[in-house]
């Protein structure tokens, strides 16, 4: 044998035993990658129009009905592609396609979260203090502080009045409508201040926000809170509401910027909250783009998860439990024999691997921009705890699927063992007997003011969660 030979002899056995782990965006064509930049730009409206739980489940729910969408009403009959939603409080979604076996070998879920890290208002928030009017906040979710100081900031939420009527706020999105910030210490007064840790330079307590400097005018401008009562005049000109109605309100800060291509190649999105609504605009899409599946398939859109999924809107109540039982009693089935065969890809975004902080990735199991979607076995921390691990038979089962249909995927872990880690829904639909896994979109810069993800990743995952829908 030539040397030659032998050496192909050896490359074609490579070939065939070991992972090929060219970087993703060689084995796609023009044609996909065309369609991933098209579908992204859906994905930058919608994340535009929902930068909180609220606002999402709206979108969505519009978005729905007009792809023929109704109530879910639980005494109905339902036959195969019938499309219902069920809207939990405005602030978690489920939608479902009937399937033509119905839920008899369980239901097909993906599931994502629509909350994302922000500075909410305290319930006495709004003060003055030496000649300014703030509000105080209690931020939500894991941030790192300093992020969130000097940026440009939105305020949207809802307001409700002792007699239940309420109004929707959205400040500083349009062009012209004015805009909030926490201020930060100038560098000439920070020598302190520049010797503490990330973590303590800027405090929690100290997320306030600015919205004002100017007094109600008065003939001597003697009088109390002046500053306050300025704030107050205008909110209640325009809103017709008192202090006391904060008191009833759910009303975030988030940062003021819209999605926006990135980089040269507009190979990126940089946008605040991909996480998660990376995820949860191709698990809508997929529900949405769903004829007729074999099985009732579920897009679930959960808030609280950036807190740990408790609370009757997120994934740790029963609130989609109650819905699969509504689904099992139409059937006449039950309810846990329909959980024991269904399954479900929690859709929640990877760590990507970034070489700027490399220290705390391993290079050989971590997720990358632009080679798909990821499919992770396990999230969680300190030894594999908080998460639910999917077996090696449905991770078989994933990769196979996504395999048959095209779909350009990974693998990878939240960094090195013992670096940190985080958990996800998986775990919280596992535990009621349900096979689990993890996919997901890369993210660079997770849980900042603004993240970073690729469109071609984007496409895959809805390409992937469509494939588990349409499976027989
Ligand atoms: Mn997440
Ligand atoms: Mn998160």
């Amino acid at each position: 044998m030539s040397k030659k030979a032998e050496k192909n002899g050896i490359e074609s056995l490579a070939r065939e035993l070991l992972i090929s782990r060219k970087n993703g965006f060689f084995d796609v064509t023009d044609e996909k990658i065309k369609k991933a930049d098209d579908f992204c730009e859906d994905y930058k409206k919608f994340l535009d129009e929902s930068k909180t739980e609220r606002e999402c489940v709206a979108y969505t729910v519009r978005l729905a009905e007009k792809n023929g969408f109704v109530p879910f009403d639980s005494t109905a009959k339902y036959k195969a592609g019938d499309k219902v939603y069920y809207n939990n409080r405005g602030k978690s979604l489920i939608l479902a396609v009937i399937g033509k076996e119905g839920c008899k070998d369980g239901v097909r879920i993906a599931a994502a979260h629509i909350d994302s890290p922000r500075l909410d208002l305290k319930p006495y928030p709004l003060y003055e203090a030496n000649d300014l009017a703030l509000f105080k906040t209690h931020y939500y979710g894991g941030i790192k502080k300093y992020q969130w100081t000097a940026l440009p900031l939105a305020m949207h939420g809802r307001i409700v009045r002792k007699d239940g009527s309420y109004i929707d706020v959205r400040i500083g999105e349009e062009e012209g409508e004015p805009q909030f910030c926490v201020t930060d210490l100038l560098p000439h007064l920070g020598t302190e201040q520049m010797t503490k840790t990330l973590a303590k330079a800027i405090e929690g307590e100290n997320l306030n926000v600015l919205i004002g400097s100017r007094p109600v005018r008065t003939e001597d401008g003697a009088g109390e809170k002046l500053f306050k009562l300025n704030v107050m005049k205008i909110l209640n000109e325009k809103y017709g509401i008192t202090e006391e109605d904060l008191v009833s309100s759910e009303i975030e800060f988030v940062p003021a910027f819209k999605a926006r291509d990135l980089g040269f190649d507009r190979s990126m999105i940089g946008a605040y909250g991909h996480d998660d609504r990376v995820c949860a605009y191709p698990s809508l899409e997929a529900a949405l783009n769903c004829k007729a599946p074999t099985h009732t398939v579920m897009a679930v859109l959960a808030d609280k998860e950036e807190v740990g999924s408790d609370g009757n809107t997120g994934l740790n109540s029963s609130f989609m439990k109650y819905f699969i039982e509504d689904l099992a009693d139409m059937e006449g089935l039950n309810v846990r024999d329909v959980l024991t065969k269904s399954k479900c890809l929690s859709a929640d975004v990877g760590a990507a691997f970034d070489p700027t902080y490399s220290s705390v990735y391993e290079a050989n199991n971590s997720c990358y921009l632009n080679n798909g979607v990821s499919v992770m076995k396990y999230t969680g921390s300190r030894g594999k705890s908080g998460t639910s691990e999917a077996s090696a038979e449905f991770m078989a089962e994933v990769r196979n699927l996504f395999c048959k249909n095209d779909v350009l995927w990974q693998t990878g872990e939240l960094g090195k063992v013992d670096a940190g880690g985080g958990g996800t829904v998986a775990m919280y639909i596992a535990n009621l007997n349900v096979d689990v896994v993890d996919v997901g979109v890369p993210v660079l810069s997770m849980h900042s003011p603004m993240e970073v993800i690729s469109k071609l990743d984007v496409y895959m995952t809805y390409k992937g969660i469509k494939a588990f829908f349409e499976a027989k």
